[in-house]
């Protein structure tokens, strides 16, 4: 089967002709209606056969960034149910070792609880991810997802913020301390163009996070105005760049679009 971000499916996962992998690497790449539209190509390579353990060039190359996104989006939904399928770790290093043909570049938070790959079920080989508090980005995050699009096939570039966030908390509070006083100045152009209605303190989720909403905004779109090469890629919709915010206590990813 397709990787999926992916292995194979779980019971009572989509059933019919899509039905299969629905991760990335195996699993959510088949189910995804796109890769189900792709028709016989993709369900040739599906059809009664075991999940692939990584995702191949060719299967990667087949999906649109739309379908890369309904992969992670289907991925929560499994991480949130608890009804993700074991993954064999170690068949998808065996696998990938030899080489990497990942559908996507993330950028999110250091925050040790909404790690990409497990809150979406993505799989070794699946995606490239930035980690940095706040998912700021600056000129190395920009040359990382040249690379991980331009270089090396990804179709996505999808900034991912969430819920609570520290350091976002941390710009609103103007925290200064060593090197983190810098990436804090990244983040509070999002708190003076945050629009909220009630107490601007980092005291106030509600604002805290609509401040975490705001940066991974102006982060997508300074991502587009500093990068030449991204920006090409997106105008010629060979890659997409979406937003999305994960939320800590109900473990949705809410997508932007
Ligand atoms: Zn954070």
């Amino acid at each position: 089967m397709a990787k999926s971000i992916g292995r194979p499916a779980a019971p009572g996962e989509a059933s019919g002709a899509a039905a299969g992998c629905g991760r990335l690497s195996r699993r959510g790449f088949l189910t995804a209606p796109a890769a189900a539209a792709a028709g016989g190509l993709l369900g040739g390579l599906f059809a009664g056969a075991a999940c692939a353990d990584a995702l191949t060039r060719d299967q990667r190359d087949k999906m649109t960034p739309e379908d890369i996104l309904a992969l992670m989006k289907r991925g929560n939904e499994r991480f949130r149910k608890g009804d993700e399928p074991k993954r064999d770790y170690l068949a998808e290093q065996k696998a990938s070792a030899k080489g990497q043909y990942p559908a996507a570049v993330l950028l999110s938070c250091v925050d040790s609880r909404a790690p990409a790959e497990v809150i979406m079920d993505l799989g070794l080989g699946d995606v490239f991810n930035c980690r940095v508090a706040g998912n700021v980005a600056n000129e190395d995050i920009f040359g990382s997802m040249e690379f991980a699009c331009k270089v090396a096939g990804a179709k996505v570039v999808l900034v991912m913020g969430h819920t609570a966030c520290g350091a976002v908390k941390g710009a609103i509070d103007d925290v200064e301390l060593g090197n983190l006083t810098g990436l804090l100045a990244k983040i509070r152009p999002a708190v003076k163009a945050t629009a909220f209605e009630g107490e601007r303190s980092s005291k106030n989720l509600a604002f805290v996070d609509a401040v975490a909403r705001k940066n991974v905004e102006l982060t997508m779109a300074l991502i587009l105005e500093k990068s030449g090469v991204l920006r090409d890629l997106a105008s010629k919709r060979a890659i997409k760049v979406a937003g999305a915010l994960y939320n800590l206590e109900s473990a949705a990813v809410d997508f932007f679009a």
